[in-house]
């Protein structure tokens, strides 16, 4: 019989992790916060329930548990990370398995997350959490250039390079305003205020990422993946090529910091998203991690396509209490083969055009998929603002090398085209 779990406000325009369901034959009831429109519909999907998750997460409770006497869940899970301290409250609550509230609340702040890091041992930005503006003194100790960002942002949202007192100045500005008026309301449901400002010192270095999973305390690294180089302002995911052109040694380095990073802020079961940056010393900084499966499910693909594990058939069989020996420990094929995701870049402003080079890319030997978001005439407005990816490519390779190729092959062959916005008309 089909073990049937409630995945919590999941995005649907990536399709490992449904694809895996369907596959492992696991069914997903779903649950959306009113007014939510399904983008995409998937055969593994069940039922769609609506629950006030961020409106009223108390009377979400009693909703779940009322779907749960319903629905009998065998487990409950969420990639999203404005839900993930409501998601592990709901699994204690229900009796399923899942993390410690105060874990996943470790891991969706990122001052406590420092603060975590820096206890642990591990080599981390040095860093001040600060209420906002009447707190600037306190980054005095640090020298220039710093990253702020808000403490409980994503997707890189209001991160932002800062190379003086006047830059900072504003950029403090700049996340006070975001958690006024998102994260204060989105991120935390028992009272607790954690809409600081995180001011930290900027790691300069090509950047990594380690997906894993931990069971009862056991943290697995799955793979590694280079995730290029970003040099701000502003850090707006680009590319993702999985194993890295690294030495086997340095890979376990870097895996070495993010499974501590785990361990340190008491995430003992499912999965965990590890950023990290090699300083000029060659040193691994961890930066962060996400209690989830990376990149709104895109990570399953960079760890199976490289790996042949099943990240999310893993979660899974965690969630729905399945036999350990049927999955633990997971073991990598050693087939030497890579997996890449390529963000195509706005590359641009204004009213989209037309891209050109997308045939040539799908007929591309090493091209696993594309996924389109990119709407022609609509407006884009240049980054910091974020009117959604374009699109992305998902490769398969033979090699890192090929992979690192086949990166050369989209810059060169992908042109997005645009025209220029029509001016603003004043509104009367
Ligand atoms: P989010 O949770 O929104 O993803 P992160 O803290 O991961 O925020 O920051 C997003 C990106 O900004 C990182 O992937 C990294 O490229 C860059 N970044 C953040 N903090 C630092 C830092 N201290 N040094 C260097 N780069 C950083
Ligand atoms: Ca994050
Ligand atoms: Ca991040
Ligand atoms: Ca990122
Ligand atoms: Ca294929």
């Amino acid at each position: 019989m089909a073990k049937r779990i409630a995945y919590i406000h999941p995005s649907f325009y990536v399709p490992y992790i449904f694809e895996s369901a369907e596959r492992n034959d696991v069914e997903f009831v779903v649950i959306l916060p009113p007014g939510e429109v399904v983008q995409n519909e998937y055969p593994c999907v069940t039922a769609y329930e609506t629950l006030p998750l961020y409106t009223d997460p108390e009377a979400a409770h009693h909703g779940i548990a009322e779907l749960h006497a319903r629905w009998q869940f065998d487990g409950i899970m969420t990639i999203k990370e404005s839900c993930m301290v409501w998601t592990a409250e709901a699994a204690g609550r229900l009796g399923l398995p899942g993390i410690d509230p105060e874990a996943a609340k470790a891991a969706r702040d990122k001052g406590t997350m420092r603060q975590r890091f820096k206890q642990a041992g591990l080599v981390t930005p040095k860093f001040a959490v600060i209420s906002g503006m009447a707190e600037i003194e306190l980054c005095r100790e640090m020298a220039f250039p710093f990253i702020v960002k808000p403490a409980s942002g994503y997707n890189s949202d209001g991160v932002q390079l800062v190379a003086n007192q006047d830059e900072l100045e504003k950029a403090i500005q700049v996340v006070e305003r975001l958690n006024a008026d998102i994260y204060h309301k989105v991120s935390w449901h028992d009272g607790q205020n954690f809409s600081n400002v995180v001011v930290e010192e900027f790691i300069e270095g090509g950047e990594y990422v380690v997906e894993l999973f931990a069971l009862d305390g056991n943290v697995v690294a799955l793979n590694c993946g280079y995730k290029g180089h970003p040099a701000g302002p502003y850090f707006e995911e680009t590319v993702y090529l999985s194993p890295p052109a690294l030495p086997q040694e340095k890979i376990r380095e870097i895996q070495s910091a993010a499974i501590g990073g785990m361990r340190a802020l008491g995430l003992q079961n499912g999965p965990g998203h590890c950023e990290l940056r090699l300083n000029h010393l060659g040193q691994p900084v961890i930066l962060e991690i996400g209690a989830r499966i990376g990149g709104s499910g895109c990570a399953h693909f960079n760890v199976e396509g490289s790996t042949d594990i099943d990240f999310s058939n893993l979660w899974f069989s965690y969630l729905t209490g399945a036999p350990k020996s049927s999955y633990w420990p997971p073991i990598a094929s050693n087939t030497g083969k890579a997996a890449s995701s390529w963000i195509l870049p706005l590359g641009g402003n204004g009213l989209l055009h037309s891209i050109d080079g997308l045939d040539q890319v799908r007929q591309h030997p090493d091209c696993e998929r594309v996924l389109m978001f990119a709407q022609i005439g609509k407006h884009y407005r240049p980054y910091p603002n974020f009117d959604g990816f374009l699109a992305i490519v998902f490769g398969q390779h033979a090699s890192t090398q090929a992979g690192e190729e086949f990166f050369d092959f989209l810059e060169r062959t992908l042109k997005v085209n645009w025209d220029p916005a029509p001016a603003v008309q004043p509104t009367e």
